[in-house]
């Protein structure tokens, strides 16, 4: 099969023309150099919590399920990136990846991959109590768990919903389960956040989870982002230095997003994740699956490239390693969250895969 039987992007070998350069083998690089060894998968787009710097309260339209990828589609493709494209890491997300009814039977066959990828799942925490110890048997390394807040009534006004304590359940099942270090991802609301920060940071560190902040993103359903009314890093490096000693950890963060601080002398540390206010895009190391067969080369792309239309018509492994590579190599240097024409791509965050 050729490609422009299949309709890809032309890569035409002539002089000037950037897609010439294109490697056909070895590492998923782009211009810039940066290579991609992480793959993020969105396993759906559905959820059941309506964080408000992510869903809308109601009325989001799912993606039909003729759309999504099948199972085994999700595991060809997963199978290509690991064996063909240099991907060591691979991430399950979503919307929230518990509800993908086969997720067990997935990770083992991800970890059966040769060579044996990282598996690693961002959740909610809901339903994880259950499920932690099966997540664990199938081949998971690591988890992150989503919690913004201790407080039950600002959870439940974060999340929409009064679930904080499945949330905890969940989180001392994966520690049971062997899941640990776990990680707590923490998205601060404007108002409440700081104090939510300092009883986050104390909790972790009394179970042992490490905590992650993030700044919040232009990534909501509603499109309602502003940078003024968010917080920065600088703002919670402060509030929790009022509290815990805070030093910069000293060992180099090579393509992490976090930010790290030792706390209290070590070995405890507190990550943000400064996406907004310090950049750091030169060390982007990812690449992205939506539960619709769709590859983003970065989580605010304009475009995406269509596998699921591909793998449908036909295409074999050669054709789709090279269209997953061209999507790749047009990476942009940055998110461009911070120029002035910015805008915010159409997908919200639970669409994407966070
Ligand atoms: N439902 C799972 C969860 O919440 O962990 C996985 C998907 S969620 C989209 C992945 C991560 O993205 C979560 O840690 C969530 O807090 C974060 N997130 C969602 N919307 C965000 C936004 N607008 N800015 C920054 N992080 C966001
Ligand atoms: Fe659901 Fe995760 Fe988005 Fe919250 S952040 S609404 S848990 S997908």
């Amino acid at each position: 099969m050729t490609m422009t039987s299949l309709g890809l992007p032309a890569i035409r070998r002539d002089a000037g023309d950037p897609a010439a350069e294109m490697p056909r083998s070895g590492p998923l690089i782009d211009t810039f150099g940066r290579v991609a060894t992480d793959l993020r998968v969105s396993l759906t787009d559905r959820c059941n919590l309506r964080c408000t710097y992510c869903m809308p309260a109601e009325g989001m339209d799912w993606l039909p399920g003729d759309e999504l990828l099948t199972h085994d589609e999700l595991t060809r493709l997963l199978t290509l990136a690991v064996t063909r494209l240099g991907i060591d890491s691979v991430r399950f997300t979503g919307g929230e990846p518990l509800l993908y009814r086969r997720l067990e039977d997935l990770v083992a066959e991800v970890t059966a991959l040769r060579p044996r990828p990282e598996i690693a799942l961002t959740t909610n925490g809901l339903g994880l109590a259950r499920r932690a110890q099966a997540l664990a048997d199938a081949g998971v390394d690591r988890v992150n768990v989503s919690l913004d807040s201790l407080d039950a009534a600002h959870f439940a006004a974060i999340t929409r919903r009064d679930r904080l304590n499945d949330v905890l359940d969940g989180l001392s099942a994966a520690t049971a389960a062997g899941l640990g270090p776990v990680k707590v991802n923490a998205v601060l609301d404007p108002v409440t956040g700081l104090s939510d920060a300092v009883e986050l940071l104390d909790y972790c560190l009394r179970y042992g989870y490490q905590l992650r902040i993030i700044e919040q993103m232009p990534l909501d359903a509603e499109h309602l982002w502003r940078r003024d009314a968010t917080l920065g890093a600088d703002d919670i490096v402060t509030a929790l230095a009022a509290h815990f000693e805070l030093r910069t950890d000293p060992a180099p963060r090579g393509s992490a997003p976090a930010q790290l601080w030792r706390v209290n002398g070590g070995p405890a540390t507190v990550g943000i994740i400064a996406s907004v206010s310090h950049a750091f895009c030169a060390a982007c190391d990812r690449t992205r699956l939506t539960a619709d067969g769709q590859i983003r080369n970065c989580l605010f792309a304009a475009d995406e490239t269509d596998l699921r239309g591909l793998l449908r018509g036909g295409a074999d492994d050669d054709a789709l390693e090279l269209v997953w590579r061209a999507a790749m190599w047009r990476k942009a240097a940055g998110h461009g969250i911070n120029d002035p024409g910015f805008v915010q791509p159409q997908r919200s965050m639970s669409a994407i895969g966070g």
